[in-house]
């Protein structure tokens, strides 16, 4: 390191050890040393701390012991501005710094004064595992620790955009010139969060250790490295350094806002400290400002520092250094594209137009055809383009995506489809949610107001299913519909083969199969669901059938739709298996420790936001109530289906309640636990015709025909006590069956 960087680096370890000390005396005066200490929500206490003192830091005692620790390895603070040959003073003068601002954030959450407002500050254990995970299954390719502020606002959005595009998770630390990053992006509206990849920290230099306490858990929740106490604290810490070298490929964005201002000032020395003990990770720095270059390798893979990078090559400079690798598939839309825009919402006021919802018809449809049918890139727009409407306008939209591939087979088809919601969500500015005919999608004015168009939703699906299916597919072509006449067919026809295809899975029971399936498709917003999808029941979204999840695995076996191993049966009657319980356990990330496949009372599924019904308990009934996602109108419990799916959705238990997709109603194992078909009391009319040929048979199927008069309708009841009058007329079974709850 240079000798500048290096004397700096010392001088600002020296700082934040004062800093700490001071702040550490004065509230250890206050509250006494048993006063304890710690961050929210986390098993590892002062994290950084834990893993390379090999400390549990608990009360105050505890952190005075840690900064005594952090103050023997602070060097002698060099008189002159001395050369330093090699890295080793100042890396340990890095590590202390890092210590010490671990203790003083942990303060702040003592007295309250915490990162707020856009500030996130620490980052809880359950956030971590989540987000971690994508670090070490390649989805992120990396982190970059954004420190300081860019000269301009749109400099500052323009270098988020293109690490999100890039899927590297940014964190946002300190400031410079008095502004940071992260209220830059505040400023022009960005929406900052764990979902969109953009992490504020805070504003002070302090919480940049809050990168660093998440990189140093990554190593402990997923490398397996566990602490052991403080005297195999040294080999502990230089395994958790090594992990991080190796596998977190992330670095360090030292900003300098204006160029012009003498750099002194804007990176001073507490950053150099903190620059410094990101090094010992492996993580380099790169700079905007003009800061001595340090370019041999050493602890880092690459360089320790390259600076006087001008603004537009900071992202490509630092991917090239940290050897970063990055799949980018050229989308050719004008908007920016990444997976770091799946979890971005749009907003009422921000959007241009919509699609579906609510307002208007819209569905997605995915066919193959014969190669010689189709001309690869052709895309057709039937109707009118989103600048034919005033803003805030819902439109219709029919997206059918034909493809064709000498290794194509039909099973693929309701697999390739459901994977549309994943390439349209990753357009920066574009919502979507659900899949076939009730899917939602919005244009936002901004994307708009950059040229986004109806055939550019053609042209990404294009791009994407080329360059996810080559395998499959050659040819891909789509046509839009937009015209209210001219959807109408093509949308019966696409009904007709989701029927179809529902039906192809019909002969199969539970039982048949050893192997279920799961799919966490939906966990890019409900982080901890998990669908697990049997021969008998089929994902709530209604889109995935056991089937269609064996295919998916068959394509792609690293994907959403992994083999779960039933093993040991529990319980028959519940649907209960010990390998069932295990898959789930580690991919809702241990929040759900049991599930049963037939009951709704006792550990039911979980529910993530796109069931096609919910099922509710009614109490007075004695049964339930079955409300598709199309019926806008009231129910017999008081709430119509949107105030029900704010409770039901999120990726949680919610016993008397649960998402489903239309084919389980029918199914010989719906709520089989507790009581099954028998149980249903109401359900919307329009719902009733469109399961009505297979309710039909089921209900034959149980001798019981007569029940299907018995299931209320809102032309029947819409509240409990018209429903509970009609049941008792019509003498309706649930009233008589053993009480539900
Ligand atoms: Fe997969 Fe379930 Fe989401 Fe459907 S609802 S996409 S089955 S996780
Ligand atoms: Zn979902």
């Amino acid at each position: 390191m240079s000798k500048i960087i290096a004397t700096a680096a010392i001088r600002g370890a020296y700082k934040l050890v004062n800093q700490a000390e001071e702040k550490l005396n004065k509230f250890i005066e206050e509250k006494g040393e048993k006063q304890e200490i710690g961050f929210p929500n986390t098993a590892y206490y002062l994290p950084f701390i834990l893993a390379l003192f090999g400390m549990e830091v608990e009360n105050l005692a505890g952190a005075k012991i840690a900064l005594n620790k952090a103050k023997k390895l602070l060097p002698p603070i060099p008189d002159k501005e001395l050369w330093l040959p090699y890295l080793g003073d100042t890396l340990n003068a890095g590590i202390a710094a890092l210590a010490a601002e671990e203790i003083i954030e942990a303060l702040r959450y003592l007295e309250g004064t915490e990162p707020k407002g856009i500030w996130l500050g620490f980052t809880d254990d359950a956030t971590l595992r989540m987000q971690g995970i994508k670090l070490v299954d390649g989805r992120m390719p990396g982190f970059a620790a954004c420190v300081g502020a860019l000269p301009t606002n749109e400099q500052a959005v323009e270098l988020a955009r293109s690490l999100q595009e890039k899927s590297i998770l940014v964190f946002m630390a300190a400031s410079s010139g008095g502004k940071s990053m992260a209220e830059q992006l505040a400023e022009e509206g960005v929406e900052m969060n764990w979902d969109t990849y953009l992490v504020p920290y805070g504003k002070e230099i302090t919480s940049a250790v809050y990168a660093l306490n998440f990189a140093v858990r990554a190593a402990l929740t997923f490398g397996g490295i566990r602490p052991k106490g403080e005297e195999n604290a040294v080999e502990i810490g230089r395994q958790i350094l090594l992990y991080n070298k190796e596998r977190v490929f992330a670095f360090v964005l030292a900003l300098g806002a204006d160029p012009e201002v003498d750099k002194e000032q804007v990176i001073t020395d507490e950053k150099y400290a903190t620059a410094a003990g990101a090094i010992n990770f492996g993580f380099p720095v790169i700079s905007d400002v003009n800061l001595p270059q340090i370019l041999p390798t050493g602890i880092c893979t690459y360089e320790h520092v390259v600076s006087n990078i001008p603004f537009e090559k900071l992202v490509s400079k630092a991917v090239e250094t940290r050897g970063l690798e990055i799949k980018v598939t050229e989308v050719p839309i004008p908007v920016p594209y990444g997976a770091g825009f799946e979890g971005e919402r749009v907003r009422k006021e921000q959007m241009h137009v919509e699609f579906g919802g609510k307002r208007s018809t819209a569905f997605e449809f995915l066919r193959g055809y014969p190669m010689d049918q189709l001309e690869d890139g052709k895309i057709e727009l039937i109707g009118p383009d989103a600048d034919s409407v005033e803003e805030g306008a819902a439109m219709d939209l029919g997206i059918i995506v034909k493809v064709a591939g000498r290794n194509f087979s039909e099973d693929f088809e309701s697999v390739l489809e459901r994977r549309i919601h994943e390439f349209i969500s990753c357009c920066n500015g574009i919502f979507h949610m659900g899949q076939r005919a009730i899917v939602w999608i919005r244009i936002s004015k901004e994307a708009f107001a950059k040229g986004f168009r109806i055939k550019d939703f053609g042209r990404l699906l294009i791009a994407k299913f080329h360059d996810e299916f080559s395998k499959i597919i050659d040819k891909v072509e789509v046509t839009l519909i937009t015209d209210p006449e001219k959807i109408k067919e093509p949308l019966q026809e696409a009904k007709r083969v989701y029927y179809e295809r529902d039906e192809r899975i019909g002969g199969m029971t539970d039982e048949d199969v050893d192997t279920f399936y799961s799919c966490i498709l939906c966990q890019s917003y409900a982080p901890d669901h998990v669908c697990i999808v049997t021969p008998e029941r089929l994902g709530l979204c209604g889109a995935y059938t056991w089937l269609d999840c064996k295919a998916s695995y068959q394509l792609n076996p690293h994907g959403p739709n992994q083999p779960v191993s039933k093993g040991k049966c529990l319980d028959p009657v519940k649907g209960m298996w010990e390998g069932v319980n295990e898959y789930l356990k580690v991919n809702s990330h241990g929040n759900l420790e049991r599930f049963n496949a037939y009951s709704m009372i006792e550990d039911p599924m979980t529910s993530c936001g796109c069931f096609e019904c919910i099922v509710a308990v009614i109490p007075e009934t004695n049964g339930v109530m079955i409300v598709n996602r199309e019926y806008t109108g009231m129910t017999p419990i008081g709430m119509p289906f949107s105030t029900m799916a704010g409770i039901v959705g999120g990726g949680v238990q919610t016993p008397g309640f649960i998402g489903i997709g239309k084919i389980y109603i029918t199914s010989r194992k719906f709520i089989s636990a507790d009581g099954g078909i028998e149980r249903v009391v109401w359900m919307p009319s329009e719902l009733k015709e469109e399961i009505y040929d297979r309710l039909k048979k089921r209900l034959e199927e149980i001798g019981k025909p007569e029940l299907m008069n018995m299931i209320a309708t809102e032309a029947n009841a819409v509240t409990s006590e018209e429903l509970v009058k009609f049941l008792k007329e019509k003498n309706h079974p649930a009233l008589s069956m053993e009480p539900m709850m």
